[in-house]
């Protein structure tokens, strides 16, 4: 497998330049396919049964590729049955000025740049590499394995029942998963590789307040009582001084308020009238919360709806989440896996990989299938500044995930 992974570097780097080079932003559905319709074949060579599940009409995203590769001697009789989770697309959409793979220079050729070089089409050359060493190896032929790949990681679509349920469905199926999003190397080019086994939430809350609204020389009285910018204001210094746990961040990213205050359809800005005498009567604040687990979210959400629910005098106030991206909590299985991937880290000589707080780096598709299996996060290319135009991507770390990940699914495999 290793060998094979050697010669086949140089096909490697050539696919991740033809896969760069196809725009792939989320909502380039267009682009996406044709970034499937490059994997699909490469896929069905390894013996996948392929399937595209076009979601243009269902959720306004391209789709997902769905692949299986039966256990010949029948479901479960190969060893651990594996999911391998990654996405065709990127945050760089059709008119983004970053849109080529390009070597970096004075890297001596070791690192590439474009859309997409980590995150993670990088990961997708992984994933492909690492299967095509066990074909060669012979090894491929009895295993289980299922991939979903989505068109729409950067921006999912929701409801997450319709969006993620193909990934959700193949690990009802399945016992571990392995994410190829990109992963991070500690110190830079020549530092040290690591992975990680847990992702956190990633939540949006909206929060609404409202007042009696006249002259500001009566504000705090009986008749017109504090207005909506001071119960705002309240709550969220309430959340900052009340709330904090380890592991938990929450931040107001856009606040607006006065005589009127609207958010325009993107959440990304909007417009605010007032006046310096007159008490506001409306106001809103938009933010969010990462959280490391489950029960930590179902924490933080109730005390902040506590907080809210204790309004200052004459105003009201209303907080509402949005439909988020689940944690993905660190566990025995998690960690299980992470002490098999280390043996193959000492088998092929390399040192063993530095696990990555779950606090660093955002949330992740594997959260999704996280309650079924245990699962690796970020198995694929190693790079720096991914979702920033000159994300780039460490060309050596393609072939070295690909040993490593074709050792492991094979030893996976090989377990009753
Ligand atoms: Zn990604």
């Amino acid at each position: 497998m290793v060998k094979t992974v050697d010669a086949e570097t140089p096909a490697a780097v050539g696919l991740l330049e033809r896969l760069v080079d196809i725009n792939s932003g989320t909502m380039n559905l267009a682009g996406v396919v044709r970034v499937k319709d490059v994997l699909q074949p490469q896929i069905e060579a390894l013996g996948f049964t392929v399937r595209w599940n076009p979601m243009g009409k269902l959720d306004g995203r391209a789709g997902d590729l769905v692949a299986e590769h039966p256990c010949p001697m029948g479901p479960g009789k190969c060893g651990k049955r594996l999911l391998l989770i990654g996405h065709m697309d990127t945050v760089f959409d059709a008119n983004s000025p970053f849109q080529k793979y390009e070597i970096v220079p004075g890297t001596d050729g070791r690192v590439a740049t474009g859309p997409g070089t980590g995150d993670m089409k990088g990961g997708l050359v992984v994933m492909l590499d690492a299967l095509r060493a066990m074909k060669a190896a012979g090894v491929l032929k009895d295993t289980e394995i299922r991939i979903v790949l989505s068109g729409d990681e950067e921006d999912a679509a929701r409801p997450i029942s319709i969006s993620r349920k193909d990934m959700i469905d193949a690990a009802k199926h399945s016992d571990v998963a392995l994410e190829f999003e990109d992963a991070f190397r500690d110190g830079g080019l020549d530092g040290k590789d690591a992975v990680r086994i847990g992702r956190r939430s990633s939540i949006t809350w909206h929060l609404e307040t409202s007042g009696k609204s006249g002259h500001s020389s009566v504000v705090f009285g009986d008749k017109l009582g504090y207005g909506a910018i001071y119960e705002l204001a309240r709550i969220v210094d309430q959340f900052r001084t009340q709330l904090r746990e380890p592991g938990l961040t929450y931040s107001v990213g856009l606040v607006l308020g006065g005589e009127t205050a609207v958010l325009d359809s993107e959440k990304t800005g909007g417009t605010a009238t007032g006046k310096a005498n007159v008490i506001p009567p409306t106001a809103l604040a938009v933010g969010d919360i990462r959280t490391l687990n489950e029960g930590q979210t179902a924490r933080v959400k109730k005390a902040m709806e506590e907080i809210v629910s204790k309004h200052l005098p004459l105003t009201d106030a209303h907080i509402s989440f949005d439909e988020a991206y689940p944690s993905m909590a660190v566990t025995p299985g998690s960690e299980a896996l992470l002490a098999k991937l280390q043996q193959v880290n000492a088998t092929l000589g390399y040192a063993p990989e530095e696990v990555t707080d779950p606090a660093v780096g955002g949330a992740g598709d594997i959260a999704f299938v996280a309650p079924y299996v245990s699962g690796l996060v970020g198995v694929g290319a190693m790079g720096t500044g991914a979702h920033a135009v000159g994300e780039v991507v460490y060309l050596d770390s393609i072939p070295k995930q690909a040993k490593r990940m074709a050792l492991l699914m094979y030893r996976l495999s090989e377990e009753k």
